[in-house]
């Protein structure tokens, strides 16, 4: 700090959220950057656990930040997220290397491991929540964002890997996306290790006999991650890039037919897919099935969902040999997309909003609206300021504002006969009944 200031105008200072992390709001809170509100995550979030519950996954939270070597190990050291993306600070207590988690799967493995979780059997389980990631920040692109994330552990054949896929279809279809038009599925084969091997020598001897056409960036990747080549985006080098060799050629015949198994479950359940040779991922602990989700709505951040196979992160972290295949999901790319398409978002505001006249008795207004709650009606009551309620325009301007389906008007005259007015906001706006202040239970099952 360079400048003097003085403590009042510190205190006035305007605080503003880290750059590329941002505030998930209620709709009703206006805002300029266009991102979801907080009705479409939660409506997202209930439809997550009604899906996973129907396929028997089980949910877990692990800790947001890890140590440093997890992610080092897990992932790689050549990959952009461990070379260039994460969040890694010094505990200034104990001197630990920590890192805020840039993805969810080595926490989980870390944390399945711990507890000899595998022990008793495979695993089929699910979480959601932040991820961090230094990243250029830009439309579906953050430096906090969310992840669902969906492993199953312990299991190796295709059946499994089958069923990620038709989970996230699962949910799609649940949520109104119709899958083939709004998000298409991609899939590849990484097969083992010595088949990448085999291949990325082969690679090697390509781009060295094209060395004149290769990027300065793709040069320095020669030699430490060739595959990632095949990633590139320069026009320049595409149609050198298009006719390397392909890994599927040196997949072996057990590869193949895990491969071909995975196909035929998505053809039996009429699952269009493309299969796309050069889908690679950016985490080294993939091998056979790959998948990604994708859309040409979202512009260049168009994966929505990607993952696949893991059977070497299990013992490479140090647990006993495992297989494992999961996926994760970008949440705000997701609602994105939802908003962008305007699917239908159920209501999720109270179902009445109680008016509160000037002067009205609140011990027994108060008193039928926790009657109501009770009985399982969403009452949202009107609350004014230190000179009350305020006028009955704006009251029930609030009431349209909040989304409720009824207002139910505490006035003088029906209350003095033991009466509340309930009365229609939306469908057959502006009819009114008068309903027992002393039978809640004959009425209130109609407001919900
Ligand atoms: P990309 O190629 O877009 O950088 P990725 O391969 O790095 O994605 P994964 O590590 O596979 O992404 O993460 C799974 C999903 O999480 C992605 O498909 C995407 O939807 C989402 N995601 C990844 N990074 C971000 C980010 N910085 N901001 C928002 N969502 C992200
Ligand atoms: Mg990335």
């Amino acid at each position: 700090m360079t400048t003097e200031t003085s403590p009042a105008a510190r205190k006035a200072e305007k605080l503003v959220a880290v750059k590329g992390m941002n505030d998930i709001l209620p709709a009703s809170v206006p805002r300029t950057d266009k991102l979801p509100d907080s009705g479409l995550w939660q409506w997202f979030e209930s439809t997550v656990r009604t899906v996973l519950g129907r396929y028997g996954y089980q949910y877990l939270l692990t800790p947001i930040v890890e140590p440093t070597a997890l992610f080092v190990r897990g992932l790689g050291e050549v990959t952009d997220i461990v070379e260039k993306e994460m969040y890694s600070f010094t505990d200034a207590m104990n001197g630990d290397k920590l890192t805020l988690r840039p993805e969810a799967t080595a926490g989980i493995v870390r944390a399945m491991i711990e507890h000899n979780a595998l022990y008793n059997g495979p695993l089929r389980l699910w979480t959601i929540g932040a991820m961090f990631r230094h990243e250029r920040p830009q439309k579906g692109r953050y430096r906090q964002f969310h992840q669902l994330d969906v492993e199953a552990l312990g299991f190796a054949g295709p059946d499994v890997d089958a069923e990620m896929i038709l989970v996230a279809r699962a949910l799609w279809r649940e949520l109104g996306l119709v899958e083939g038009r709004d998000v298409r599925l991609e899939i590849n084969s990484l097969g083992q290790p010595d088949e990448r091997r085999a291949h990325r020598e082969a690679l090697v001897r390509y781009f060295e006999q094209h060395a004149g056409l290769l990027d300065e960036d793709s040069r320095r990747r020669l030699q430490s991650n060739p595959l990632r080549i095949l990633d590139s985006k320069n026009p320049a080098m595409q149609a050198m890039v298009e006719a390397a060799p392909k890994l599927i050629d040196f997949l072996g015949e057990a590869s193949l037919a895990h491969f071909d198994a995975v196909r035929a479950v998505l053809d039996a359940v009429g699952l269009a897919y493309r299969v796309n040779p050069r889908l690679v991922r950016g985490m080294d602990y993939y091998n056979l099935t790959v998948f990604e989700w994708v859309t040409d709505q979202l512009g260049a951040q168009g994966t929505v969902c990607g993952g696949g196979r893991y059977d070497g992160l299990i013992e490479q972290l140090g647990g006993k040999p495992s297989p494992a295949v999961g996926f994760g999901l970008g949440i705000e790319r997701l609602l994105l997309l939802l908003q962008e398409l305007k699917v239908p978002v159920p209501p999720a505001g109270p179902s009445a909003y109680a008016v509160v006249p000037p002067g009205a008795p609140l011990p027994q207004v108060v008193a039928t609206l926790e009657a109501l709650r009770a009985a399982g009606v969403g009452v949202q009551q009107h609350a004014g300021g230190s000179d009350g309620p305020g006028s009955m325009k704006s009251q029930f301007k609030r009431a349209d504002a909040s989304g409720a389906r009824f207002a139910l008007v505490f006035g003088a005259d029906e209350l003095a006969q033991g009466m509340v007015t309930v009365k229609a906001l939306r469908d057959g706006a502006g009819a009114q009944q008068l309903r027992p202040l002393d039978d809640i239970a004959s009425w209130a099952s109609a407001l919900t």
